[in-house]
């Protein structure tokens, strides 16, 4: 078969299976378009897409003003490596470093190397600037967290599936539960050589895990008051998604203004990917203040993409679509609406047993035990009627749209979920 021929969805099916490392149990649905809130399959059937590319589509599918600035840039130089300075990367720093408020940014691609990058950085800092011994530093993590694939990270992750067989690990790291600021507390005090806290301000993967009111504002003044970094990785939760420009932003609706610089956390290094690029690019980025980030020096660290004149176009105009459209206002808005209009059908119906989320990054709770194939077999039938989503744990669906959607596209999906969810009583 010629590779320009069009394949049917089992053709697809078949070659990513033949030739594929299993490493993915995708849901059987083979996409070949996507505009805006839809995608299309290669049979020409037409979804709402209700996972976003775990939310590095926030943006939209093909929004036309990312896909110019990246054809436009990618007809122009797409990659000279750091050893030599390009025109792009600084304006894409200048922008996000004052769409964010920190002093400097360091680029990567993937959300799991920014959070490798984080994790140097506040080592480093730790030994040069806290004082900590040399290989003694400890960075405290959360239980259930996910932050990515490498060896390191894994190497904190709790889950046995991405864990076994792949050690030995990485020591350095305390676990403790989430949401807990006594267990935080106790792990610092107990603890002078912890360097760093890093924490999601949701877990998304877990489940779409909102922490307590305050809790995150609260261990940031326990991090203060330890000499400890608050690493914030806000892949999945930043840039929009759960209503704020970042999930560890305030009130300040800077996302849509100019920010007034008062967030609610500001963490002291900043992790971010996905969205960054609104899913056109692989775009990530570590940002933190002179007095963190100036521990880097030329040759620490670095990679051969990041910081790509495609990447520091694509990511400024991912950004500029997030202001110019007041994308984050509008997942407050629509996920106010989305947990509302669910809230009330949940209260009639044995199948789910609650909604929890922020924004437009919330999840369903199946009424079913984790082993079970409800979940999944929700999702199939929410492919049936025309919608994509995806189980994160066996009971948990977790619906998270572009931010581009509407009022009126927002309510037709309702009521695709409710009328499937009906299909299941
Ligand atoms: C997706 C994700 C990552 C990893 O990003 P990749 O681009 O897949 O490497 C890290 N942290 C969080 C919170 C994520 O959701």
């Amino acid at each position: 078969m010629a590779v320009l021929d069009q394949l049917t969805s089992q053709q697809a099916i078949d070659l990513e299976n033949k030739y594929g490392a299993h490493n993915y149990h995708p849901l059987p649905v083979v996409l070949s378009r996507g505009e805006g809130v839809y995608v299309w399959d290669v049979e020409g059937k037409k979804y709402y897409d209700f996972l976003s590319a775990y939310s590095a589509v926030n943006q939209g599918h093909c929004h036309p003003k990312i896909v110019g600035a990246m054809t436009n840039q990618a007809q122009t130089l797409t990659l000279t490596s750091r050893a030599f300075y390009n025109d792009m990367l600084g304006k894409f720093e200048k922008y996000a470093t004052e769409t964010f408020h920190y002093d400097k940014l360091l680029p990567m691609n993937t959300g799991a190397e920014a959070v490798e990058t984080a994790l140097k950085l506040c080592r480093k800092w730790a030994y040069e600037v806290k004082g900590i011994d040399e290989n003694e530093a400890e960075i405290v993590v959360c239980e259930n967290n996910f932050h990515g694939r490498t060896t390191t990270i894994i190497s904190f992750s709790n889950d046995p599936v991405a864990r076994k067989n792949f050690g030995p690990y990485t020591n350095g790291f305390i676990k403790i539960e989430y949401d807990n600021l006594e267990a935080l507390e106790d792990t610092l005090k107990a603890n002078s050589n912890v360097a760093g806290f890093l924490v999601e301000p949701i877990q998304g993967e877990a489940g779409v895990y909102v922490p307590s009111d305050g809790y995150l504002a609260k261990a940031k003044a326990l991090c203060e008051k330890y000499n400890v970094l608050f690493i914030a990785d806000e892949v999945q939760t930043g840039i929009g998604r759960t209503g704020r420009l970042l999930a560890t932003c305030g009130n300040c609706n800077c996302a849509e203004k100019h920010c007034s610089g008062t967030p609610e956390v500001k963490a002291d290094i900043l992790i971010l990917g996905k969205a960054l690029s609104g899913g056109a690019y692989p775009v990530s980025a570590v940002l933190a203040n002179d007095n963190i980030m100036n521990v880097i020096k030329p040759g620490n660290h670095g990679s051969t993409f990041g910081g790509n004149p495609i990447a520091a176009a694509v990511g400024i105009a991912a950004l500029e679509v997030i202001k110019d459209e007041e994308l984050a206002d509008n997942a407050q808005k629509l996920g106010e609406l989305f947990r509302a209009e669910l809230s009330k059908f949940i209260e009639t119906t044995t199948v789910v047993s609650g909604i929890r989320g922020k924004g437009l990054l919330n999840a369903i709770l199946i009424n079913d035990t984790e082993e079970s194939e409800t979940a999944w077999n929700i999702c199939m039938r929410l492919r049936d009627n025309g919608l994509l989503a995806k189980p994160t744990h066996g009971n948990i669906i977790r619906f998270a749209p572009p931010l581009v959607m509407n009022e009126e596209q927002l309510l037709d999906c309702v009521s695709i979920i409710i009328k499937t969810l009906k299909e299941f009583e």
